[in-house]
């Protein structure tokens, strides 16, 4: 009777084994067909959420053309590169293709640029920075006035971003016949303005934008001709999210790059 009852017992978990293989079998075959339309909805699902994280690939805070100079950011010692001379200014030289294609899509629509100021060493800054204090002290200011005076047009040697020579001044010739001192309002003309709305395109941002938050994080009023290389990506990246090139550092910082 035992071995009647333990026959029956194998005949049934034959069975049960069976049907259990059986469900197994539909269960995966459902999935197996489903996985596709779940995948794609996952995969949307994931690059939705990237979007908020969509940084440059690659890209990292010690990149050469993200050097950062700036008042909390000073270099006192000079950087170290090569340089070329682009009409009789020095500018480094890893920028030179994209600041002439740059110029030249400017002159192809139909405005002029001149190269008003490229690199500027710590040491050619800080005889300006000198002689503009010694100016207005001959003017009989005290030492402290004619420091703050000078601090407000003139970067402290060191912070200057102009010892990158990745900033040029670059301006629209008639805006500069204008404003040959170089003033914020030159972005009337339409040349300054060209310029401002394309330098994305060849890698360039308009480093010091006019809205007060930017300026609080750049600590520089609006300089409608001041524009730096950061390469496309980058300059892409800053433009479209409406970023300072602190604010932008800070993220990539933030993201660990
Ligand atoms: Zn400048």
């Amino acid at each position: 009777m035992q071995r009647k009852a333990g026959k029956k017992v194998k005949k049934h978990l034959l069975l049960i084994v069976l049907v259990i293989m059986l469900i197994v079998v539909a269960v995966i075959g459902f999935f197996h067909t489903k996985q596709p339309i779940k995948n794609t909805g996952k995969i949307a699902k994931t690059s939705s959420v990237k979007k908020v994280d969509d940084l440059p690939k690659g890209v990292k805070t010690t990149d050469w053309d993200l050097v950062l100079v700036n008042k909390n950011h000073s270099y006192q010692t000079e950087l170290n590169f090569t340089k070329v001379t682009v009409d009789s200014k020095q500018i480094d030289q890893r920028i030179a293709q994209a600041l002439a294609n740059f110029r030249s899509a400017a002159q192809k629509a139909g405005y002029a640029t001149t190269l008003v100021s490229g690199y500027r060493s710590i040491a050619y800054q800080t005889t300006v920075y000198n002689n503009s204090i010694s100016q207005y002290e001959s003017n009989g200011m005290s030492a402290t006035e004619a420091k703050r005076l000078t601090e407000s047009v003139i970067q402290v040697p060191g912070s200057s971003e102009h010892q990158t020579g990745q900033a040029v001044d670059l301006a629209g010739n008639d805006a500069l016949a204008a404003y040959p001192s170089l003033e914020a309002s030159m972005d009337k003309f339409k040349s300054q303005q060209w310029l401002i709305k394309h330098a994305p395109e060849y890698g360039f941002i308009l480093r010091y934008p006019s809205d007060s938050q930017s300026i609080k994080e750049t600590g520089i009023d609006y300089e409608s001709w001041h524009f730096r290389y950061v390469g496309v990506p980058n300059a892409t990246y800053i433009t479209n999210h409406h970023l300072t090139l602190e604010k932008y550092i800070q993220t990539l910082k933030k993201a660990g790059r």
